[in-house]
């Protein structure tokens, strides 16, 4: 093992790969250790449920160096019309060549099966999780947190409820594996993976009468006409219009999700029912329209306990059958931790900048890193942008991402590199720029942007700097 490196990156999912291969394209002759308790790379994609995929075009999701997929039009399927979006097989195997193409640059390498301790005085310490060894690194540069967004996912998380024994009760991993000798289904959860295992269930032929949605909550989804890149990026810059339209006539969140919803930028399942949870995920028009066709929805409140006969939830219990299997769809995925400075003494934590773009903004944080010097200055470019919980957020993750846009639009090296990345989900405008759809689009965005982002500055229910913090 190496005994010193110039950056030791702690993860080896999308964000600390796409970040180290930033960094080793752009910065000369550094030298990045990664290390990962998972046994390969590519962090909780090894244990997604079987039927994951992308919510959003894998044309613009990896690492910058290598493509994912061959930006084809899917023909079929309710992603009919738009770009592919890789399974996660696919994603598997490209984080695993991203990592292969890391170390072939003989300035990376990947310790899979290792373990980040934290630091002694002696140095960074890391433990082989096979032989319990544990190595001393000393990090001449420094310390890149990659999992500081580790969400919460399926296969890891444990149910907040009781299940009593008799009640068949399976996570949303194993629903392919028992889907055969189930009655009925209890779908529990709000959010995408409910979604996912919904539409799977659909997909494969169930009848919706013999799924019941256990759904405490009710969720916003943006449209995915809205994320299409390359020739359709028409889609994106509209949606960016629409954003700014909303912004800069909203006088309260209330208003601008009427109008967020009004013009199909967000969408929700039910629109009689009001909606609080937004987790900035993505359906197609389709996918809606399948999801409605359930009309068991239950709603009261949250699970506390399954029991043979019975689901007892925080606002009552309802009757189930014995042979309906329950699928378990309630981790909260994304991460809820707070902004913290992304540059600090010793140390880089990778957030979100744009929002919901981990790919880019790892990447982007890897340029930075490497093109310039002071970190108050590269904290100004990567402001950090937590992932949103609920709606309220909507304003202040806009905001903060056309505040941080702006910015590096007056960085001509920074614009440069962003224009020519993979991972920017723009980087067709160029090429379209003068379709009159396109340029229409573009144009209403620039006429409200400003306006929008003073106005969404003052919905925001918590400004960013106010979310500092000097500790991790
Ligand atoms: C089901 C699902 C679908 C998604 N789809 C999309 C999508 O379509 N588009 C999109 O942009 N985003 C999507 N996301 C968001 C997603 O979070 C990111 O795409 C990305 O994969 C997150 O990667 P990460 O590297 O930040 O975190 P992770 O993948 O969680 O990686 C963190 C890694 O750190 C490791 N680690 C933690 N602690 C230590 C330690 N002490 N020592 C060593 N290693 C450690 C963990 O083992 C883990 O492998 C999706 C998320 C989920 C859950």
């Amino acid at each position: 093992m190496l005994e010193d490196t110039d950056y030791l990156v702690v993860g080896a999912g999308a964000s600390g790969l796409a970040f180290a291969d930033s960094l080793v394209a752009t910065a000369d002759a550094v030298e990045v250790t990664i290390v990962d308790t998972r046994p390969a790379p590519g962090g909780h994609w090894l244990s997604a449920y079987p039927f994951v995929r992308l919510h959003s075009p894998s044309s613009y999701y990896g690492v910058n160096s290598l493509p994912l997929g061959e930006d084809a039009i899917d023909l079929v399927g309710q992603n009919a019309g738009y770009y592919e979006r890789a399974t996660g097989q696919e994603v598997r195997d490209h984080f695993e060549a991203a990592a292969q193409r890391l170390d072939d640059t003989g300035r990376a390498r990947l310790l899979a099966g290792h373990e980040y301790l934290g630091p002694d005085s002696a140095g960074e310490r890391i433990r082989h999780l096979a032989s319990g060894g544990v190595t001393r690194l000393k990090v001449r540069r420094k310390v890149v947190d990659a999992r500081y967004l580790e969400g919460s996912i399926p296969a890891t998380h444990a149910p907040s409820f009781g299940v009593a024994a008799g009640a068949r009760f399976v996570p949303v991993n194993d629903l392919p594996a028992v889907a055969d000798s189930a009655s009925s289904y209890a779908v529990i959860g709000s959010g995408k993976t409910a979604a996912d295992a919904c539409i799977w269930l659909l997909e494969n032929g169930t009848d919706p009468d013999r799924i019941r949605w256990v759904r405490p909550r009710e969720a916003w989804f943006y449209d995915r006409r809205h994320f299409q890149p390359l020739a359709q990026v028409g889609g994106i810059v509209e949606g960016l219009a629409l954003d700014a339209e909303s912004g800069a006539a909203s006088e309260s969140v209330d208003s601008l999700l009427e109008r967020l919803e009004g013009c199909g930028r967000l969408v929700r399942i039910d629109p009689s029912r009001p909606a609080a949870m937004f987790r900035g995920t993505m359906l197609s028009s389709p996918e809606l329209q399948a999801l409605r066709e359930i009309q068991d929805v239950v709603r009261l409140g949250h699970v506390r306990r399954i029991e043979p006969g019975r689901i007892l939830l925080t606002h009552g219990e309802i009757e189930t059958v014995r042979s309906t299997v329950h699928v378990d769809c309630t981790a909260l995925g994304l991460s809820d931790a707070p902004a913290i400075p992304v540059f600090q003494h010793g140390l880089i934590v990778l957030q979100q900048v744009r929002h919901l773009s981990p790919c880019f903004n790892a990447a982007l944080i890897g340029f930075v890193e490497s093109e310039r010097d002071d970190d108050e200055e590269k904290n100004r470019l990567c402001p950090p942008n937590p992932y949103p919980q609920s709606v309220e957020d909507w304003p202040r993750m806009t905001a903060t991402t056309w505040k941080a846009e702006g910015r590096w639009l007056r960085e001509p090296d920074l614009a440069e590199w962003i224009a020519g990345c993979r991972l920017n989900l723009l980087g067709a405008l160029p090429d379209h720029a003068g379709d009159e759809s396109v340029r229409s689009a573009f144009e209403r965005y620039l006429t409200n942007v400003s306006a929008a982002t003073t106005q969404l500055v003052s919905l925001g229910r918590t400004d960013e700097p106010q979310r500092y913090s000097t500790t991790q």
